[in-house]
């Protein structure tokens, strides 16, 4: 087991283990993955499965990326709602991607019981909650689309909202029976132990540092030996560097953090008290969350500033305090943060990057079914099947000039609303 320091709550509380698996000398393969996340391991898990040889490389640890970072809310869809994911797709792509991504959380529960992944599922689904009257309208208009549809979703009035949440600080709701919340890292991991059952080969603490053709072969130069495959898919979202020149400037990396409680006990069961997942449609988004063990788990956009009595765990304090009125004093067990690969237009994007070379990238903070999804999507391409029947239309990479500048604004607009919060 590897002795870095945990990147999250969940990488000490997962229950599937970590793997710590080198690579030893050069390799041959059929498909060469890049990143040991919910992209790269559903491709390995997948393509395993139709019987290709396949061989993940992971920098650091599985899920060191957002994959064991995140909030943990198992949600359907992209960002955007589905008249803009049709508005920007046109009408069929559009229609088949929010129908693909509709049924992701049934899909990654369907992994979760058949490889009987440890990772705290709820299927009590997520509540999206609005922060403002205006937000409240936003929710009316997805909760129709939705339901036109056909998908389970209810309206919550700020009664309804109110009781839910344990909470009478927002408008009302947007409840989707759809979802659910795991704990990330648990998922992640159980990923990687399932794709090792069905075949796959990983290797951790290996870094990808170029790539080239030689005849028809990709060649994979790593800091551990060399790597030859048939075919690539880069599973490197948000924690891209410079393996594929200008991928990574194809999208605005912004923070978001988390801080956790202790276990606060039966003190925790009046918050969200049907265990649903919560995010709200503020701008500098709020969540929050419970764990299995009755922590509370509060984040927003933004990196963590300053250590035990810091500025996040003061901002947790307080926003904790003005949502949850009867909660009482809270002692905090941890924060982290991680980084959202955020594109021009909020969609994710399948690059072609050459020929035999793909990558899902972009996921605009939401990709775990996404990510799941488009795994099973490249496994299915590479095994014979065509571009055409990808989720998204593949796409060539496209520059975001004003990335770097974009990234730096939220990073100071994030880092000044979270004092302001925290007083
Ligand atoms: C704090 C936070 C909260 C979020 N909340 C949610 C949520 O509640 N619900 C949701 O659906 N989504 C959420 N997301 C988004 C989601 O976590 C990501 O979209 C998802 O994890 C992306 O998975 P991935 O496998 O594509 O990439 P990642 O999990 O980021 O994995 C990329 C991996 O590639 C590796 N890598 C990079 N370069 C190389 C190289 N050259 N060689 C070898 N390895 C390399 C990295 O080490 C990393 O492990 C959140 C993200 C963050 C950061």
């Amino acid at each position: 087991m590897s002795e870095a320091p945990p990147i999250s709550l969940w990488d000490i509380t997962a229950d599937e283990s970590d793997l710590d698996s080198p690579m030893e000398g050069d390799v041959e393969t059929g498909v060469a993955i890049v990143g040991g996340g919910f992209t790269g391991l559903s491709t390995a898990l997948h393509a395993a499965e139709r019987g290709l040889d396949c061989h993940v490389l992971e920098a650091q640890r599985i899920g060191h990326g957002g994959s064991g970072r995140n909030v943990g809310l198992l949600n359907p869809g992209v960002w955007l709602p589905p008249w803009d994911v049709r508005a920007r797709l046109g009408e069929e792509k559009g229609a088949a991607l929010t129908e693909a991504l509709g049924n992701g959380p049934a899909y990654v529960m369907s992994l979760i019981e058949r490889h009987q992944i440890r990772c705290e599922l709820t299927r009590s689904g997520t509540i999206h909650a609005a922060h403002s009257e205006r937000g409240f309208r936003d929710l009316e208009r997805r909760a129709g689309e939705w339901r036109r549809l056909g998908a389970p979703v209810e309206l919550l009035s700020r009664a309804e909202a109110s009781e839910k949440i344990g909470s009478d600080a927002y408008c009302g709701g947007l409840l989707d029976r759809r979802a659910g919340t795991i704990n990330p890292m648990g998922y992640v991991r159980g990923l990687a132990r399932a794709a090792l059952s069905a075949g796959a080969r990983i290797s951790t603490g290996v870094t990808a540092r170029a790539l080239r053709r030689d005849g028809d072969r990709w060649i994979v130069d790593t800091d551990r030996g060399r790597v030859s495959a048939r075919a690539v898919v880069l599973g490197t979202n948000a924690y891209t560097d410079d393996l594929w020149p200008g991928l990574n400037k194809t999208f605005t990396i912004i923070h978001y953090f988390q801080v956790a409680t202790a276990p606060l006990g039966e003190r925790a069961h009046a918050v969200l008290p049907e265990r649903q997942g919560l995010w709200d449609t503020a701008p500098i988004m709020f969540s929050v969350r419970r764990d299995a063990f009755d922590r509370l788990i509060v984040g927003s956009m933004g990196r963590v500033f300053g250590g035990e009595t810091g500025l996040s765990r003061r901002w947790a304090e307080r926003r904790l305090r003005r949502v949850f009125h009867g909660l009482g004093p809270v002692g905090f067990e941890r924060a982290w943060y991680g980084r959202i690969a955020l594109t021009p237009d909020h969609l994710p994007r399948i690059h072609r990057l050459a020929d035999g070379l793909y990558t899902p990238i972009g996921y605009n903070g939401r990709g775990i079914a996404p990510g799941t999804v488009f795994g099973r999507a490249m496994a299915e391409l590479l095994a014979g099947g065509k571009e055409e029947d990808l989720p998204l239309p593949v796409t060539e990479p496209a520059k975001d000039g004003l990335a770097p500048v974009k990234s730096r604004f939220y990073g100071l607009a994030f880092a000044a609303s979270q004092a302001a919060k925290a007083v």
